[in-house]
């Protein structure tokens, strides 16, 4: 256990990256009495708006994080894209009770199976691949359908190609790929029927609670929507959460940890991703659940009691990206009450960035889906979308059942 400095209202936390996870994490901080510094290579970010104060800086400058640890009493980090030597450089200043050991293994997606795999926690069957002989070899032992990902620096979708047939690893795939020290995972396509994710939280104390499990939609590769609770049995997702709370348990975390999942048909639970912090997938905990993830965190980095994380309201959470932007601004004054927006304060709506997400609240998922539906922001889901979210799956002697 790692020691624990007391620090009340009035003490000042800085924040490593300037995201609106980071901004949400703020929000939350203000309403308990902390002051925030945070650190990030913009001027104007989501997170420096509702910050004390900020710092420019990139994320390998020592210079502009011993100002931070200078100006702070505690360091945490909002993603995952900063190097560990600089959480290390910091911990000889300060208490980062994140560590870098977590920062390094979900920053690598290699090292994240490994670690994951070693833990005893379920992932899709995957191999190591350096060059085109490694995939052809990794294709023949892993199986076709895959899917070839970078093992850093990929994100929502990026840095990966689906690998149907073998003639494709010619023809699909850019022609210097391999030309770099680049190191690849080619990892077996996984026929899931659902997303799930759980957010876990763990404190400095060793005290775990863990959000409910929900459902996941994506589209082009990024989140469009979770549903809270999962439309799952009361088993499945009783089961993801216990999956998840060993992933923070094994892992020592101390924070967040955001674990992605894929049911399989068979109900068989795998892990696909982790993430040390709080989660897209997490938004909708600040209008539905008894405590948001946001304050969660805080309370698990000060090694604060851990609140109840009870969700009081089924929710539906849409991602407001810079293609929503000019409808929402049409409708921004007749946007009905259940509606709840979360807006980020990014100047440039791009399309594909994430510029603010909505909540809406309902006495039922199936409610608040039809009123999601009619929101003339993003297009309704498709009936394929519909089936794969709101299906109730049950496993029976290893066969699903839809009910
Ligand atoms: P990732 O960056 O690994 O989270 O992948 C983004 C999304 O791509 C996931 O949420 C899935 O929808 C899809 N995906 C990634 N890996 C696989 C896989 N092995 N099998 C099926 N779908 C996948």
């Amino acid at each position: 256990m790692m020691e624990i400095k007391n620090l009340g209202p009035g003490a000042t936390i800085g924040v490593l990256g300037g995201g609106q996870l980071g901004r949400m994490v703020i929000l939350e901080g203000r309403k308990m009495g902390y002051r925030f510094v945070t650190l990030d290579p913009a001027q104007d970010c989501p997170g420096s708006q509702v910050a004390d104060d900020h710092i420019v800086g990139g994320f390998q400058d020592l210079e502009a994080a011993a100002l931070l640890a200078e100006r702070t009493d505690l360091i945490v980090y909002e993603f995952e894209n900063i190097d560990p030597k600089m959480v290390d450089f910091l911990k000889e200043r300060k208490q980062v009770p994140q560590g870098s050991q977590l920062l390094r293994i979900t920053r690598h997606r290699l090292h994240e199976k490994q670690a994951l795999d070693q833990a005893g926690i379920p992932v899709s069957p995957y191999q190591v691949v350096h060059s085109k002989e490694d995939l052809v070899k990794a294709t023949e032992e892993v199986g076709l359908p895959g899917v070839l990902k970078t093992t850093t620096g990929g994100y929502d979708g990026k840095g990966q190609w689906m690998i149907h047939h073998s003639d494709e690893i010619e023809k699909k795939l850019p022609a210097d790929l391999f030309s770099s020290s680049q190191v690849f995972i080619y990892e077996q396509f996984v026929p899931f029927i659902k997303e799930l994710s759980v957010v876990v939280a763990r404190s400095l104390t060793g005290e775990v609670k863990t959000f409910p499990a929900v459902v996941n939609l994506h589209r082009n590769h990024i989140l469009h929507m979770t549903i809270a609770p999962a439309t799952v049995e009361p088993a499945i997702a009783q089961k993801a959460e216990q999956l998840a709370v060993a992933v923070a348990e094994q892992l020592q975390v101390v924070g967040l940890v955001a674990v992605e999942m894929f049911l399989l048909p068979d109900g068989e639970i795998w892990v696909n991703e982790l993430a040390p912090r709080p989660h897209n997938s997490g938004h909708y905990t600040f209008d539905a659940c008894e405590t948001s993830q946001f304050a969660q965190f805080l309370r698990a980095v000060l090694g604060l009691p851990l609140q109840s994380p009870r969700l009081v309201s089924p929710a539906v959470m849409v991602n407001i990206l810079g293609e929503h932007v000019p409808q929402l601004m049409a409708h921004w004054y007749r946007l009905p009450s259940a509606v709840k927006v979360h807006w980020y304060g990014k100047q440039e709506a791009k399309k594909g960035r994430k510029m603010g997400h909505v909540t809406v609240l309902a006495a039922e998922v199936e409610e608040a889906l039809a009123l999601c539906d009619q929101l003339p922001l993003w297009s309704p889901l498709t009936e394929k979308e519909r089936a794969a979210v709101t299906a109730r799956c049950t496993i029976s002697e290893g066969v699903e059942e839809r009910k």
